[in-house]
């Protein structure tokens, strides 16, 4: 058997769901039914939020909360420099300019100064991305959104069962994005949803995220407005409900082991990613900074040779070659994080001290001169 450590496990069997997947091919109900409205309403109880919509993945989620607040081209939109690139594809893709706002070295999400400093008149939302699922200092932007009376936009692909305040994400910002990629915490293959507390914004999903329809028209559905179609399966829906009751119970286990990683590594160095006090952190991605005298792409391939799969912390948006070429605006913090992060395993079982011992012998390798 391989001794590998791999980088992810997803928290879902087929044990879980293969009794209820059946009597959904027997029922022939494989979508608008029971098991969506069940994700549906678990959502909303789980987060507090007042109304939630499952969609194809954060990005189509992301690209419905602009069109909901009616971008238009030439729109500024003010975002999180460090992220997955969907965050300022969706802002590009719609015809807005992305306003990159440079990160915290320390939490990797907005800086609150930054965004005071480049905001503008024509910045028509803030995008706040959750870096990792990191909610820290979501609140003062939000501030900053209500005394510029603009919409916030929350991605929080990463962040489901995050807290700020004794809060879960999903009911903190006027849309809140989630994703259901394999990659995260909760996953139904590709998936993602909305959250709000906005009845307006509500009705512009239901109708919108439907066809356009609402209620009937004689013996058919009442096409009201033009819409599109980024709903999620009944299979999905059924798996991404199992995972969401026992969510709670994997960020404990999630903050045990990153704790312990935390622990084992700060003689070598490496510093966590920090939560702020009043925060709770899912860890959806475990990310350390690594101490100057270590090449993070080295480490990476050191910890490969030694059967430990571990990869970059994300992306500077800014400096990804597209938006690098075009606006010639990168910023320095989410430049330096892109370049000096290390996401490592993260999950119940993992070997916490073969890793540990693995980044110690680099360390020994690698810094010979600083031993
Ligand atoms: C993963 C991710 C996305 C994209 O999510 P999809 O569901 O794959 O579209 C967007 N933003 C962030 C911050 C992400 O981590």
């Amino acid at each position: 058997m391989s001794n590998r450590i791999k980088l992810i496990k997803p928290y879902i069997a087929f044990a879980e769901v293969s009794a209820e997947i059946e009597a959904i091919f027997e029922s022939g109900q494989l979508t608008k039914g029971q098991h969506v409205e069940r994700f549906k309403s678990s959502l909303c109880e789980y987060t507090g939020a007042k109304h939630a919509f499952l969609m194809t993945s954060a990005t189509t989620a992301l690209t419905m909360c602009l069109k909901a607040i009616d971008l238009q081209p030439g729109d500024k939109v003010a975002v999180s420099d460090f992220s997955f690139p969907a965050s300022a594809n969706v802002i590009e893709d719609l015809g807005g300019i992305p306003v990159f706002i440079d990160v915290n070295r320390d939490t990797f999400n907005m800086c609150v100064e930054d965004l005071q400093r480049k905001m503008t008149s024509d910045i028509k939302a803030v995008m706040f991305i959750d870096a990792l699922g990191n909610p820290s200092g979501i609140e003062k932007i939000k501030a900053v959104c209500e005394a510029h009376n603009i919409p916030l936009i929350e991605d929080a692909a990463c962040a489901i069962g995050s807290q700020v305040d004794g809060v879960k994400i999903g009911n903190v910002a006027d849309m809140t994005c989630y994703s259901f990629h394999p990659r995260k915490l909760l996953t139904t293959g590709e998936g993602g949803a909305v959250l709000t507390n906005s009845e307006q914004y509500a009705q512009w999903f239901e109708v919108k995220s439907n066809h356009g329809a609402s209620g009937m028209k004689g013996k058919g559905l009442d096409f009201v407005d033009y819409g599109y179609n980024y709903r999620m399966s009944e299979i999905q829906a059924l798996m991404g409900w199992k995972q969401l009751i026992k969510l709670d119970e994997i960020i404990v286990d999630r903050n045990r082991i990153a704790q312990a990683f935390e622990d084992g590594l700060a003689p070598y160095g490496l510093k966590k990613q920090q939560v702020a006090s009043n925060a709770i952190h899912n860890v959806q991605s475990l990310v350390f900074t690594v101490p100057d005298f270590m090449e993070r792409d080295e480490l990476v391939d050191y910890l490969n040779t030694q059967d430990i799969e571990s990869t970059i912390g994300t992306y500077c948006l800014s400096g990804c070659t597209f938006y690098a070429d075009k606006y010639q605006n990168v910023q320095p913090n989410a430049h330096w994080l892109e370049h000096n992060t290390i996401t490592l395993p993260c999950y119940d079982g993992v070997d916490v001290e073969r890793i540990v011992a693995a980044i110690a012998d680099y360390r020994e390798t690698c810094c010979a001169t600083l031993a």
